[in-house]
């Protein structure tokens, strides 16, 4: 079974099993793996290989999305890649980019997989996302060594405060896309390292049951080999940094007229085969 790592009760846990039942990392390594997520992505190889054999005691714990944690508490560094599919970038009326269109994230915002979002304005929007997590980091990493350098997927919210997001010349995306609770991701860090189709996997959201979003990650302009590779060609990559990879077409911003979140909708976000987060707007 692939590893998926996950934070419960602020600890490390591996998630084992198609019941998805949780087991204490650091007791099931007998101490070689450290209680600390982010310390166990720097090892992820351990991880991996403890994966393989370990097995879930009949009182071990089920993961439910309420009762977990954000899975990588403590990035050093939160990319985030924006226009990185073609309709969206079509939808908001803009040009192709010819790198990778980067901002960030700030650690602030992080959330849990099922954590509010508080909504700030009238122009708050969703845009589901494939996370990346780096495990061992590194500078100049060439394209085809990138998956080596990832620990696993998470999905993810770039939730965006659209009308902070678009203002001042030119715009700062930063701060629009780092309120409080605009970074649920989760439901934990899911290696798809030997997945098949790790490239090309249905990333997507619902409101209220709407589908807003359903894509393939196989459309993206820059694949994550790229955008691995190319954000280590300037800044050095930390273990347990995540990037978040842009959203697919059907944001609200890009609907005629446009539709935003609203106090009480639900966002539903699924990335296939990874996980899915569930989190409400107040
Ligand atoms: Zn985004």
């Amino acid at each position: 079974m692939n590893a998926r790592l996950a934070s419960f009760r602020n600890r490390a846990h591996l998630v084992v099993g198609e019941d998805n039942r949780l087991v204490d990392i650091e007791q099931a390594s007998n101490g070689s793996l450290s209680s600390d997520p982010m310390l166990c992505l720097a090892k992820w190889d351990q991880v991996r290989a403890l994966s393989k054999s370990v097995i879930a005691t009949t009182d071990a714990p089920n993961a439910i999305l309420e009762n977990l944690d954000c899975p990588v508490p403590r990035p050093r560094q939160l990319f985030a890649v924006g226009l990185n599919y073609r309709k969206h970038a079509e939808e908001m009326g803009s040009p192709l980019p010819d790198s990778p269109l980067t901002f960030a994230k700030f650690q602030s915002a992080l959330n849990t997989p099922a954590g509010e979002i508080p909504l700030v304005g009238d122009t708050c929007d969703y845009e589901s996302e494939v996370v990346v997590v780096i495990s061992i980091g590194g500078r100049n990493l060439g394209e085809p060594e990138a998956w080596n350098h990832i620990a696993g997927l998470c999905a993810g919210q770039d939730i965006s405060d659209r009308q902070l997001q678009n203002s001042g010349r030119p715009p700062q995306f930063s701060l629009g896309k780092s309120r409080q609770g605009f970074a649920p991701i989760g439901p934990w860090v899911c290696d798809v390292r030997d997945h098949p189709k790790r490239d090309d996997l249905m990333i997507g959201c619902t409101v209220n049951g709407d589908v807003r979003q359903q894509t393939s990650t196989n459309d993206m302009i820059f694949d994550i080999p790229q955008l691995v590779s190319y954000l280590s060609t300037i800044c050095e990559l930390f273990p347990g940094d995540i990037i978040f990879t842009g959203t697919p077409s059907g944001v609200g911003h890009g609907h005629k007229p446009p539709v935003y979140l609203r106090p009480g909708d639900e966002i539903v976000t699924s990335l296939e085969f990874v996980g899915t987060l569930r989190n409400r707007c107040v």
